[in-house]
């Protein structure tokens, strides 16, 4: 989790107070929906510059928030569970109207589940083609069983893209085509802070999630990790969905570290070894102190060699 202690806490009280004043002044009707789910724990703020903000429900995914004259633009949106407790702490920002446009980095239910909300108060959704295409059908990991249902029209990315696109106020955004985390991950560059927000497809704690039902795949990882590098420069600061913020030696790091587990599990399966041979080679030692537990992580990653070899078997 971030770990931002108590001067964040203290910026939302005065955030939360400060969005009250701005209605009592006759700032325009806020689209979000008044809250009506259960308490969730108050989210955490962090202050990235002036205008844009990281914001983290405890437990879920972290979101990007820009707040302008012409409304918030969001990047990624929580999970449902979370939705309202995310949307109340945005539109406590200081400064923070309505959000006009959010992005979903991918497809995952912990970055869609404001989608409802926001897409019905009349919000721009921005999403890669295929993200849009993975949310309008039902989806079943079958490592465990787990299965998520498509989103009504209304959730559904209204606005989508296969390349590169702008807004108006020059945030620029675009496909990550490696399929490190899904086959349409997106990033989310905003020039004027030298922010960039990039979803699932790289973390900043711990082992990712490699979905390959999806398209995701370990070689992905590895030319995710290096694609963006040319995005950046040493002062970008890069907000992944989980994790602290990331800088440019990290991703130089990480393509290190996915490039030696690409090539250890790509030389397993030429010997004709298994998922679970795979996992018993230890491919991942010397990261794991610092990654954490990998076994699911070399099994999906193993099993994503075969999805993206043959994706038709
Ligand atoms: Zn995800």
């Amino acid at each position: 989790m971030l770990d931002h202690g108590r001067p964040t806490r203290r910026f939302v009280l005065k955030a939360a107070l400060g969005g009250a004043a701005g209605l009592a002044l006759g700032a325009p009707a806020r689209l979000l929906a008044a809250p009506q789910a259960p308490a969730a724990a108050a989210a955490t703020v962090n202050r990235l510059t002036g205008d844009l903000f990281v914001v983290t429900v405890p437990g879920a995914a972290n979101v990007v928030a820009h707040v302008a004259a012409d409304g918030v633009v969001l990047v990624d949106g929580a999970s449902a569970a979370t939705s309202t407790a995310l949307l109340q702490a945005v539109a406590g920002l200081p400064g923070a109207g309505a959000v006009r446009t959010l992005f979903n980095t991918h497809w995952h239910p912990e970055q869609t589940g404001s989608n409802e909300t926001l897409g019905a108060a009349g919000a721009q959704i921005i999403a890669h083609e295929n993200t849009r295409l993975w949310l309008t059908t039902d989806v079943k990991w079958p490592w465990n069983g787990q299965t998520f249902t498509r989103l009504p029209k209304a959730a559904q990315p209204n606005k989508t893209f296969y390349t590169t696109g702008a807004l108006p106020s020059g945030i620029r955004y675009g496909h990550i085509p490696d399929a490190a985390h899904t086959d349409g991950d997106l990033y989310v560059y905003f020039p004027a802070q030298n922010v960039l927000a990039i979803g699932d497809a790289l973390t900043g704690e711990g082992w990712p999630t490699v979905d390959w039902v999806s398209g995701g795949w370990i070689g992905g990882l590895f030319g995710a990790a290096q694609r963006l590098q040319t995005l950046v420069n040493d002062q970008t600061r890069i907000v992944p969905a989980r994790g602290p913020v990331l800088s440019a030696a990290d991703l130089k790091a990480q393509a290190e570290m996915y490039g030696t587990i690409y090539n250890r599990l790509t030389q397993l399966l030429n010997k004709g070894r298994g998922p679970s041979e795979a996992v018993a080679e230890k491919p991942t030692k010397e990261f794991d102190a610092r990654m954490g537990n990998p076994d699911e992580f070399v099994r999906r990653a193993f099993e994503s060699l075969w999805a993206y070899l043959s994706p038709d078997a």
